[in-house]
């Protein structure tokens, strides 16, 4: 794009090969992709226009509900899903009662099964926060800015400030004005092209095989075969296995593959430990005993190595099940713990798609730090390093740069910095400021 195409965009014209901004200009393309993202799904609920009921999606959004935390005493999460406990947390780190909403059975439902739901729910309530599964908002109540809602179940709720965290809408409108092929987001095929030949779309706003994901990663995947693709490749896109993890509610929390309650009860082939004390649950589904998706409530320390075997669909050996079943791990403890026996391709940073394969090349091109790393590759604030680091990433990148000794201590304050200051903070805009 040149310096002329300044806003937003406003019309394309696939016939002409043009698009045009809001102030007029025109931009002629060769290829266009779209990556216009999607907008938060405000249900359509009376009252819902009263002061005081905010979205949860940008910047903006995240402004105003910090400006408003201070002075909100009681507010309502409309929706318990990923995006809804962290603005949960967010808000009740300032004291504010906060009540979540959900009309599902359980929290996160998309990801979980009834059981690390319910231990899930248990633990939000454990935090003071309190959960209504089953029900939802019928009418937002006040005159003059909101004082409380209605549910469906007749019950009322007082509060000062509803937050409405019920999904994403992909943005559209370009696309189908434009006559491209739309369903819930704009369609492409395996190559993540449009029904219009020369234009793509990727991320949120991109429907793939019916499927539409809300997280970075797949998105990441689906740009870089766009781009193989306009660069003459002939790379192929097959969908993105949907990892979640929970980082902000005080409990780790991982979901990856298939593991809805709906896939738990295909034909998928289910294996379950659980700790005595309820501290911790683990389910992984097998479909002919290859690991199709997982499910871990509380620390694992095999959760990253669990998640690549589900992108891989790897093989779990009777052994492997009968161990898991006895003590809920998977491999011997020397392997679990040795990164170095992880394939290049394993993410170790799901927010950003960062490889281990990138991690290592940077290490041995002499980035020695966990900032130097982090601007080499793109990972932010050491997560991906700070997961890795439990398995052996922190000993691999201390040997790697030849001063094992004189180097521990500093290259372990490093890590643990990153850790404290990232625990929570991607993209929680609530954190920074506690
Ligand atoms: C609070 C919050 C926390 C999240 N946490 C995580 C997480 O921990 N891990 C994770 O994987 N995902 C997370 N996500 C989801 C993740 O942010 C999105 O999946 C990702 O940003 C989608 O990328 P995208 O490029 O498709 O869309 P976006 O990031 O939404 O970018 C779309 C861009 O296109 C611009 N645009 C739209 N229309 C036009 C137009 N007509 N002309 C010009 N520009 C236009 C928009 O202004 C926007 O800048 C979170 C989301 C939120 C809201």
């Amino acid at each position: 794009m040149s310096k002329n195409c300044c806003c937003e965009i406003v019309a394309i014209y696939p016939d002409n090969k043009k698009v045009y901004d809001r102030l007029g200009n025109s931009q002629n393309y060769s290829q266009l992709v779209l990556a216009t993202g999607s907008s938060p799904h405000v249900p359509n609920i009376e009252g819902i226009q009263q002061s005081g009921v905010y979205t949860f999606r940008n910047l903006d959004d995240a402004q105003q509900l910090i400006a408003r935390r201070t002075r909100s005493r009681r507010a309502i999460v409309l929706g318990g899903g990923l995006l809804g406990l962290e603005a949960a947390r967010g808000l009740q780190k300032y004291n504010t009662d906060v009540t979540i909403i959900e009309h599902a059975s359980r929290l996160m439902a998309q990801q979980l099964d009834d059981e690390s739901g319910s231990l899930l729910r248990e633990h939000i309530i454990s935090q003071n926060i309190q959960v209504v599964l089953g029900d939802s908002v019928n009418r937002v109540l006040g005159d003059d800015g909101i004082s409380g809602v209605e549910l469906r179940s007749g019950r009322s709720i007082d509060c000062d400030t509803l937050v409405i965290a019920t999904g994403i809408r992909p943005n559209l409108k370009l696309a189908r004005d434009a006559g491209i092929a739309v369903g819930r987001g704009i369609r492409v095929n395996d190559q993540m092209r449009t029904s219009s030949a020369d234009v793509f779309a990727v991320g949120e706003c991109a429907e793939h095989r019916d499927r539409i994901y809300g997280l970075v990663a797949p998105g990441l995947e689906q740009a870089s075969v766009a781009a193989h693709t306009i660069a003459g490749g002939t790379s192929r896109y097959f969908g993105s296995q949907a990892v979640t993890r929970l980082k902000v509610v005080g409990v780790s929390l991982i979901s990856a593959g298939r593991c809805s309650e709906r896939d738990a009860s295909s034909q998928l082939r289910s294996l379950t430990w659980r700790r005595p004390d309820s501290s911790g649950y683990r389910r992984l589904l097998l479909q002919r005993n290859r690991l199709r998706g997982v499910i871990a409530f509380g620390d694992w320390d095999e959760s990253s190595r669990a998640q690549e075997c589900v992108q891989r669909g790897c093989y779990i050996w009777p052994w492997q099940r009968r161990r898991f079943l006895r003590t809920g791990d998977i491999w011997p403890v020397q392997e679990a713990t040795n990164v170095n026996d992880w394939p290049a391709s394993a993410v170790v940073c799901q927010c950003t798609g960062v490889k281990l394969g990138t991690l290592s090349k940077a290490l041995l091109a002499g980035h020695c730090s966990v900032q130097a790393l982090c601007v080499d590759t793109g990972s932010r604030f050491g997560h991906g390093i700070q997961q890795t680091n439990q398995t052996g990433l922190g000993n691999r990148l201390r040997s790697t740069c030849g001063h094992h000794e004189k180097r521990s201590g500093r290259s372990r304050r490093l890590v643990d910095r990153a850790r404290k200051g990232t625990e929570g903070l991607l993209f929680n805009p609530f954190v920074p400021l506690s």
